[in-house]
């Protein structure tokens, strides 16, 4: 299947346009017509190789939406133009007791990632959303509902996602504190689910500048790092904490706003090793963890979440061309707040 695309050539290279094919339908597959594809801080990490080697040329993107155009003998899941959305990983073992549970992002074998890395059991290197073609096996896709604006829902495929899942199992709800470090593609899909949760919700930001699109998303609170007062004063105030920043950032400083018993959850991943002293966590019996995306039915059950409380995320919508700037402006936290691919301009 003849696909057009942007791929990043070598490390540290600009995307540039590329043409490549992707596999006949198999039996379980199904075929699709990009029509939004999202641009992920993770993608940014990975192009530029500060995740370690990466295998290029890479076409970058898993936060794809699209309407089915071909189906496998065996499809049973999905029929000609119905929405589809696609996520971070596109296979797994299926036999582990993490895929068994529904958790394919914790596959022990390891997930299959949506770019930059082979197929299953494969030599064909896997290509990502950022092109105008798919082709995904059934199992590893999901049902967009019909309701929403689509620009917005790509997002949802990986930064929707990435904060429901947290939000969900650390049990944010009403008479919950949360605090959302970072307001970018992340953040901002996490304070709106924990807003529809109904947990009271704060933005711990680096950028005064976002202050009034925080509370219009309906944050209660917007607290600027370091130069608010009010910072300080929050010691011991919230019971869950998600750290969605890209860059490095002083845990310690945060873990300190925790209650007790409370966890702070690292979500962003910079490439540097993080150093605390454990002084923080045993002080106040605090928790340090971390999560990963979501697996398949969770992806499915925050997609109907989102149908049912029309949540998409805020985005910019960009041609193929503009995806070089659109890396430097994430990377400057100059973006409101996703940029999304319009994959009909390939
Ligand atoms: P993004 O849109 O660039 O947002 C990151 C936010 O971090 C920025 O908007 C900014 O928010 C804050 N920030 C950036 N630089 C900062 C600095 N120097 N100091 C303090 N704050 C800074 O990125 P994203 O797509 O949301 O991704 C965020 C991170 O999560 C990335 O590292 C990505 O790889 C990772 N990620 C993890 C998972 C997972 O499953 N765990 C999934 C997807 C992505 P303010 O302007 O509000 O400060
Ligand atoms: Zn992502
Ligand atoms: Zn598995």
């Amino acid at each position: 299947m003849e696909t057009k695309g942007y791929a990043v050539p070598k490390a540290n290279a600009p995307l540039e346009p590329w043409t490549f094919t992707r596999r006949e339908l198999r039996d379980g597959d199904v075929g699709l017509d990009i029509l939004f594809g999202g641009i992920c801080h993770s993608d940014i990490h990975q192009a530029r190789e500060e995740w370690g080697p990466a295998i290029f040329p890479m076409v970058p993107g898993h936060e794809i939406v699209g309407r089915v155009t071909s189906l496998g003998s065996a499809v049973t899941k999905f029929k000609v133009g119905d929405l589809i959305g696609i996520g971070v990983f596109i296979d797994s073992c299926r036999r582990c007791e993490n895929c068994l549970a529904g958790l394919q992002q914790y596959c022990l074998g390891g997930m299959t990632g949506t770019y930059n890395t082979y197929e299953r059991n494969s030599t064909t290197v896997a290509m990502g959303g950022y092109s105008n073609k798919f082709v995904i096996d059934q199992d590893y896709a999901v049902h967009v509902p019909e309701n929403l604006a689509l620009e917005g829902v790509a997002p949802l495929m990986c930064a929707g996602i990435t904060l429901y899942s947290p939000l969900k199992h650390w049990e944010a709800g009403p008479g919950k504190r949360v605090a959302i470090m970072g307001l970018g593609g992340l953040g901002h899909m996490g304070v709106k689910f924990a807003v529809a949760l109904g947990a009271h919700v704060t933005v711990l930001s680096h950028s005064p500048s976002k202050r009034e699109d925080a509370l219009a998303m309906g944050a209660h609170e917007f607290l600027v790092l370091d130069s608010d007062d009010s910072f300080a004063e929050r010691k011991r105030s919230y019971d869950l904490i998600l750290n969605t920043v890209s860059a490095d950032v002083q845990i310690e400083k945060y873990l300190n706003l925790l209650k007790i018993d409370g966890t702070l959850v690292m979500i962003g991943l910079p490439s540097n090793p993080v150093s605390l002293g454990v002084g923080t966590l045993i002080g106040s019996r605090r928790s340090l963890a971390g999560s990963m995306i979501g697996g398949i039915p969770e992806l499915q059950e925050m997609l109907n979440f989102c149908g049912e409380h029309n949540i998409v995320s805020d985005v910019e919508v960009i041609k193929p061309q503009y995806i070089n700037e659109a890396y430097d402006r994430t990377v400057s936290s100059d973006v409101k707040y996703r940029f999304v691919i319009d994959s009909s301009a390939y």
